[in-house]
């Protein structure tokens, strides 16, 4: 047992189970990670879509079996862990965001064609994804703990005030 959980032990008995406390921070979690974003494009209003962070019909195509694949996912419940994941093409190597139109229009030259790994436009867009789908995971994360830091029955368990004023300042 690590410290920040036998601190959170102490600090929780008599309010809330450490039971119910995981159970609020899934639903946390599944609320920012569900939740809708929007396009990454400057004045767009549009939801992002799930856009696949590799080319559908190249990589992804060629690892896949009957449409589907594996992958390795980091979940957080019930405790932190990774695990091996059979998902659908569709849904695999996803994130939201693009709208429909600027996901099809930006990345068309790596979508619509087999993409040339030694043409410099095609490396650029390939990167360019790759950044904007972990500026959104930080994002999401950033939102969940906010939510958490916030949400009216954990203000007992976490001293929240530094942790927020910090987020504030780098927002
Ligand atoms: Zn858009």
């Amino acid at each position: 047992m690590d410290n920040v959980t036998l601190t959170m032990n102490k600090k929780i008995s008599g309010i809330l189970s450490v039971k119910q406390v995981d159970k609020i921070s899934n639903d946390i979690f599944s609320y920012c990670i569900n939740k809708k974003q929007k396009c990454f494009v400057e004045d767009c209003k549009k939801s992002a879509i799930q856009s696949h962070l590799l080319q559908k019909n190249g990589i992804l195509k060629m690892i896949s079996a009957n449409n589907h694949f594996y992958e390795v996912a980091f979940l957080m419940f019930p405790k932190p862990h990774y695990e091996i994941k059979k998902v659908g093409i569709n849904k695999g190597f996803t994130f939201r965001g693009f709208c429909e139109y600027h996901d099809s229009k930006i990345f068309e030259k790596i979508e619509k064609t087999d993409v040339d790994f030694n043409e410099y436009q095609s490396l650029l867009l390939l990167s360019y994804r790759a950044i904007l789908k972990e500026f959104r995971v930080k994002e999401i994360i950033i939102d969940y703990y906010v939510n958490l830091l916030t949400h009216s029955k954990l203000k007992v368990v976490f001293d929240n005030e530094p942790i927020l004023t910090a987020v504030a300042a780098n927002t």
